[in-house]
């Protein structure tokens, strides 16, 4: 994590008014969260619109923080303390942030997209990390708080920062990058999530490919070559591409895909390496060409990338595998959901073999702005009979997703509930050992619920 003197901590966030008694003091790490303060960190207060952080800079200096930042239009500044004032806390961290990365000899890697993001970055770690100092996004601080604390995080002898860039809106993804300045950048899709807030796919396209942006004179984009909208809009960029996906136009794609409980094998093509990597499902396959596509960029060799990518330290909740104690399994998806994700898990679980009976639990998927009805009776569509033994939707648009999925099974397997209890003890009466189950809705239906009770013994 940075440590630095107030001086110099003062000169790079772009601050002033520090008195000279404190300037040799050090502070080692950032916190924003009052309730959270490191001893010997320097406290940021951010200002948002319910709490304003500058009220808890004397509790932070009172547990030990270095030092505080100060907005100056605030009033009452913590008297005889070590205070840096500056115009906007929240610049200011931005700022410290950028100088700090500049310091260090770091090369960064950037992704974005609508879907695999943490999962890409995850894989991309792994894939450095026995040959590197490799600094990720912890979770999901993807964001203009949350990348530069990733980046004030970062030990002075990291060597690639795995960066997560997560947007709601048009201009977040270029902020970040002309912060982040990468070496290489991923855009891993583009799907349908935040579609409320740019109004059209084309509008997601757009956004994420601010990613170039700030991309080094160097640098090379990598993105996902079976996205029309990413195809035609590339050329005007004038960067340095290459692309990843699953037919044979892209730069890199896989032929010979194998899962299994232990995860997924393919073949990278055009130069025929064999790859492993221990997670479930084919959209993994194309999250994990993006990360080889990076590391070789990065000048590793492959058998240092399968030895990395062997190793994956995943972030919990995705595409989880959980064998029950009763005999039946269930991939714990519930972290979030989108069609594009939702639909890649329906055709992974629809793919794995040696159980007796599949069955879905998919909840609503929030946020998909006015075509959300369509979007679910869609996805609803892409269930297949055969494959698909049975499936329970959960919320009011869950029921959008039964509809789609009456029109290929029949409809006394399809079935709908708006009442958490009654579907989890629904299905627990339903399940037998041999099958398999898959949980799959957004973040605010908590349907982790419903893995927790299939977990029970
Ligand atoms: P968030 O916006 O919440 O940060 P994220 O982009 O980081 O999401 P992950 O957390 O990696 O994405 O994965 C979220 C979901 O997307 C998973 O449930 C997974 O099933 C699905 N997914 C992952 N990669 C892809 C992909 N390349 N294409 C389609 N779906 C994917
Ligand atoms: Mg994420």
């Amino acid at each position: 994590m940075i440590q630095r003197t107030l001086i110099d901590i003062q000169q790079m966030a772009g601050g002033e008014g520090l008195a000279a008694q404190y300037e040799d003091r050090s502070a080692a790490g950032v916190s924003t969260d009052s309730r959270s303060v490191l001893p010997g960190s320097l406290f940021i207060p951010i200002t948002g619109e319910n709490f304003n952080g500058h009220r808890f800079a004397e509790k932070a200096l009172s547990e030990g923080a270095a030092a505080v930042l100060w907005a100056k239009k605030e009033l009452n500044p913590p008297a005889d303390a070590p205070v840096i004032f500056v115009e906007d806390t929240l610049a200011a961290l931005q700022k410290l942030a950028k100088a700090y990365k500049e310091q260090l000899n770091v090369k960064v890697a950037g992704v974005t997209g609508s879907n695999g993001k943490t999962t890409t970055k995850d894989l991309l770690a792994s894939a450095l990390s026995p040959s590197f100092n490799v600094h990720k996004t912890k979770g999901n601080f993807n964001n203009h708080i949350g990348l530069p604390l990733t980046l004030l995080a970062m030990p002075e002898n990291t060597e690639v920062a795995v960066l997560e860039m997560g947007m709601s809106s048009k201009g977040e993804i270029e902020f970040l990058s002309q912060l982040a300045q990468p070496d290489a950048a991923i855009i891993t899709n583009i799907g349908e999530s935040h579609l409320m807030d740019l109004g059209s796919r084309e509008g997601i396209a757009e956004a994420k490919l601010e990613i170039a942006s700030g991309l080094k004179e160097d640098g090379i984009l990598f993105y996902f070559g079976d996205e029309p909208l990413l195809q035609e809009r590339v050329p005007a960029l004038s960067r340095k591409t290459m692309t990843f996906g699953e037919t044979a136009e892209n730069d890199l794609y896989p032929s010979d895909i194998v899962q299994s409980d232990a995860g997924v094998e393919f073949t990278v093509q055009p130069e025929g390496e064999r790859f492993a990597v221990p997670v479930l499902g084919k959209h993994n396959v194309w999250n994990a060409l993006a990360a080889i596509a990076v590391a070789r960029h990065f000048g590793l060799k492959d058998e240092a990338i399968k030895k990395g990518l062997s190793s994956l330290a995943m972030t919990a909740m995705r595409l989880e595998l959980l064998k029950s104690s009763k005999g039946w399994a269930v991939i714990n998806d519930a972290y979030n959901a989108s069609p594009t994700s939702m639909k890649a898990a329906i055709r992974l679980i629809e793919d794995l073999q040696g159980y007796s009976r599949k069955i879905l639990i998919l909840g609503d998927m929030l946020e998909l702005g006015e075509q959300e009805a369509e979007f679910h009776e869609q996805t609803g569509e892409h269930i297949s009979t055969g494959k698909t033994d049975h499936v329970f939707t959960y919320g009011k648009l869950g029921e959008c997703i039964a509809a789609g999925a009456k029109k290929n099974l029949p409809d006394e397997n399809v079935q709908s509930f708006t009442d958490k209890e009654e579907l989890i003890s629904a299905v627990k009466k339903f399940a037998r050992p041999g099958d398999l189950f898959l949980v799959k809705a957004s973040r605010g239906m908590k349907l982790e619920e419903a893995v927790e009770a299939l977990q029970e013994d």
